[in-house]
């Protein structure tokens, strides 16, 4: 066998990426001069004795002002009190390379590297520093270190919410599965059933709003949720609260008392009612789960620039230790007390990133059995717009003090395709409606809306098979301008309400449709 031969490899970079040294002068001294590094020499005092050109460059001072100076007066003021403690491990520790902050004589500042070599000239002591700009390389750790941290995070969000989400699923999916077998039973009497059927309903709530806190925490996570500011008569929302609220509340044995304290033209702010309202009801329903007696107090107050918010309860409170936690997904206050545990974890998140996407802060005060008052900040600014109010869910309605009573005998057209759906909306619609018609799809609907010109009022389904509810809209709205289109769909997802005024339609409702949000958008468009 012969023996392998070594190939010699010669690298031959282009001749130009060489640096000229010059004739005669000391080559050593050149390869200082030209380091990429900057390499300062310093005395034990830390006096600058010599300095190579990348230094000049890197801190902008000339060589003459360097050499006048002393590598204190080089370091970032806020690593001053670190460099005398480096100095003196470099008199100790070998090969000591220590990352600190140097400052310009612009002012700027950049993170080094540097390395420092002690030795002896002379009988005179020494230290030669490299420094090195690790300013970019520090920047990219620290992104490295955050998206590290952030898929942790979801990590640790992904299994805290597939635990969270079987429970919720769970609990309520069992109760409703459960409570419908034993309805079967033909012993029930009409209390029994009664009883049961408010169970399944309570159920199918909690699933319809985990559902809608789910999808509004990841379109908060997205980043596609933007406020949407007008102008706002705050008064009337808290009385509107307030309203809503109190039957729950007294039915529970507790009293629910409001503040107001600005007169109605002062109580004027440009904000996202939507937002608003959905972290003052979040807060409200909050202090109702959580207490069984007592008072929930509800209001605002003016603070300079702010308006505070507040919403108090004397329940069960939050031990201390948890104040923070609760404000994180899925968190509990307390993980060992059932009652505690009654929610997703959820509605605080979505309240804090609501508040503070509005300009606001959102804190809590509590001590556990005594109670807890939640308080929030909106900036008390206004604008020139007209003023609308909101319903708790997000309706818009613009409501005229005119007494609005039902309209009745309308000619209505139900687009459902869903069986259920349509008889749930046939039951709804009963004292209003004169003549009801049913088409189940988008195509028929057109023709039946053509030689039904009389008709007033289509209630449409968005998703239907073949044509979809937003096209029929569109179609119906090139031969009939009058006829009152309410579409209902069963997605939330951003853009939809939009898109519904937009091919035509006169407002939007969510399913599951509630009766109160049907007629209170009827009464908007059929005023007697
Ligand atoms: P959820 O109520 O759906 O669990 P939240 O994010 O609204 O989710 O609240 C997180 C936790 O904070 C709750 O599980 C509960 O332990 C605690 N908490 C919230 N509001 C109150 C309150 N008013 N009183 C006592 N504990 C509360």
């Amino acid at each position: 066998m012969s023996p392998i031969k070594k190939n010699k490899i010669q690298i031959t970079p282009p001749e130009n990426e060489f640096k000229q040294f010059k004739g005669n002068a000391n080559i050593y001294k050149q390869m200082f001069q030209f380091s990429p590094f900057s390499i300062i020499i310093h005395d034990m005092e830390m006096n600058i004795i010599d300095v190579n050109k990348m230094t000049t460059e890197q801190f902008g001072y000339s060589r003459k002002e360097l050499l006048e100076m002393t590598v204190f007066e080089l370091h970032a003021e806020e690593e001053m009190s670190n460099s005398s403690r480096v100095m003196e491990s470099f008199k100790t520790e070998e090969n000591l390379r220590v990352e600190t902050k140097f400052s310009r004589k612009d002012g700027s500042v950049f993170i080094a590297e540097a390395t420092p070599f002690k030795y002896k000239h002379d009988e005179k002591l020494l230290i030669h520093v490299y420094i090195q700009d690790i300013t970019e390389r520090k920047e990219h750790e620290k992104q490295i270190v955050n998206a590290m941290e952030k898929a942790e995070e979801s990590d640790r969000l992904k299994s805290a919410f597939l635990t969270s989400i079987s429970h919720e699923v769970r609990t309520p999916m069992n109760a409703i599965l459960g409570f419908i077998r034993l309805l079967r039973k033909p012993s029930l009497n009409d209390e029994e059933k009664k009883q049961y059927i408010d169970i399944i309903e309570n159920s199918g709530t909690r699933l319809l709003n985990l559902i809608n806190d789910i999808i509004n925490i990841s379109k908060i996570e997205a980043g596609l949720v933007k406020p949407k500011k007008q102008i706002i008569e705050v008064n009337s929302q808290i009385e509107y609260l307030y309203m809503n609220f109190r039957p729950e509340v007294e039915s529970r044995g507790m009293k629910l008392v409001f503040s107001r304290p600005l007169p109605t033209n002062e109580a004027v702010i440009e904000t996202d009612p939507e937002k608003l309202m959905a972290v003052l009801t979040n807060l409200i329903k909050n202090a109702i789960k959580y207490s069984h007696q007592g008072i929930i107090d509800f209001g605002y107050e003016a603070k300079g620039d702010f308006l505070e918010f507040y919403v108090k309860d004397t329940g069960i409170g939050i031990p201390e230790g948890r104040l923070e936690a609760i404000f994180k997904h899925f968190e509990h206050a307390d993980y060992a007390d059932k009652e505690a545990q009654q929610g997703a974890g959820l509605g605080l998140a979505i309240s804090k990133s609501y508040v503070e996407m509005l300009g606001g802060k959102l804190r809590v005060e509590s001590n556990k059995g005594e109670g807890s008052a939640f308080y929030f900040t909106i900036p008390y600014t206004t604008g020139e717009n007209s003023i609308s109010w909101i319903t708790s869910d997000g309706m818009d309605e613009i409501l005229t003090n005119q007494e609005i009573s039902k309209s009745t005998g309308l000619k209505i057209l139900i687009a459902e395709d869903d069986d259920f759906s349509y008889s749930l909306l046939k039951l709804m619609l009963k004292e209003v409606s004169g003549e009801l018609l049913h088409v189940e799809n988008g195509a028929e609907a057109i023709e039946i809306v053509r030689k039904n010109p009389d008709i007033d009022l289509i209630l449409m389904d968005i998703k239907m098979p073949g044509m979809s509810g937003y096209e029929a809209t569109k179609r119906i709205r090139e031969f009939n301008q009058n006829v009152i289109i309410i579409a209902q769909t069963a997605y939330v997802l951003m853009g939809d309400k939009e898109k519904a005024i937009k091919s035509g339609c006169n407002a939007y409702l969510t399913k599951p449709l509630n009766e109160e949000d049907l007629h209170s958008v009827m009464q908007n468009h059929f005023i007697n």
